[in-house]
């Protein structure tokens, strides 16, 4: 029985729609496998060799800006370059048991998660002592002069003065400490812990430490940024197996430093001219474990 002209074109018009749906189904499909697929790539690249420093700072940045609850995090400048003391309301005191110390400071929330890993620690008869935490500008600008000054010798037996070059004096001072402004502990989310000297870490006592930390300081919220340098980590600080930093905060730190802390910003102490030459925050302050961006 023939159909009648308007059942034909109600026939065509159904077929139109359902390849109508089919293409809008596909379109949607390629849109999400080429998210997947950027995302995927984009966290790949960071465990490859040939990622320079400028493409790693890149997928740090990234990173930082993105995953983050930075709601209920105090920030600002004086806090980010340790122009703040230990009245700073972020900051909380370290009663003696867990320190060798009086008057070590710490980020609040830092020193909270770090109590949790202390206790898990004792249970396994691992014992976990703090040798610093917050440092303000002024402490730090103490250490560098002293060692910029060669009233303390640097790793090595090394006097400072006796390199007359700025550049390269800097360079050997950088490669344990921090210049004023760009270090860490001036955010009080970073601690050293147990001995400042990596050996220790490597036999008996040290290393039953180091080992519970590897494993479990994570599950804290705890990272090591100065991990060996290497293809993992091209520039910055030498390995500091002692170096601890408490990330959820710490994250939003360093997040906030890269978008607002400039060279003007890092100034006040001798050979602070030295700061851009030898690129303090990109090769130093940005310079961190790449483990350690996804904590
Ligand atoms: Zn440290």
């Amino acid at each position: 029985m023939a159909r009648s002209l308007a059942e034909i074109i109600m026939f065509e018009n159904r077929k139109i729609k359902k390849v109508q749906l089919v293409a809008t189904l596909l379109i949607i499909l390629s849109l999400a496998a080429v998210l997947i697929i950027k995302n995927t790539s984009n966290k790949a690249l960071t465990n490859t060799s040939s990622c320079d420093i400028s493409c790693k700072d890149k997928i740090l940045d990234d990173i930082l800006n993105d995953d983050i609850n930075t709601s209920n995090i105090m920030t600002s400048k004086e806090i980010l370059i340790g122009k703040i003391d230990f009245s700073n309301e972020t900051l909380v005191l370290i009663p003696l048991q867990y320190a060798n110390r009086e008057s070590i400071y710490m980020n609040k929330e830092a020193f909270e998660a770090f109590l949790e890993m202390y206790n898990a620690a004792a249970e396994v008869g691992v014992s976990l002592k703090i040798l610093s935490g917050f440092r303000s500008f002024e402490h730090q600008k103490t250490i560098w002069e002293n060692k910029w000054n060669g009233r303390v010798k640097l790793t090595g037996n090394i006097s400072a003065t006796d390199i007359s070059n700025k550049q390269k004096r800097a360079l050997e001072i950088l490669k344990f400490s921090a210049m004023p402004g760009t270090s860490r502990h001036h955010w009080g989310t970073d601690i050293d812990l147990n001995s400042l000297n990596n050996s220790y870490f490597e036999s008996g006592e040290g290393r039953k430490v180091y080992d519970w930390l590897l494993q479990n300081a994570g599950i804290y919220g705890f990272c090591r940024p100065y991990n060996v340098k290497g293809k993992d980590r091209l520039a910055g600080y030498e390995e500091e197996k002692w170096h601890w930093s408490y990330m959820p905060v710490a994250k939003k730190y360093l997040s906030d430093y890269i978008e607002i802390i400039t060279y003007e910003d890092i100034k006040g102490f001798d050979g602070h001219e030295t700061a851009e030459t030898v690129q303090v925050i990109e090769k130093y302050v940005m310079s961190i474990n790449p483990e350690c961006k996804y904590k």
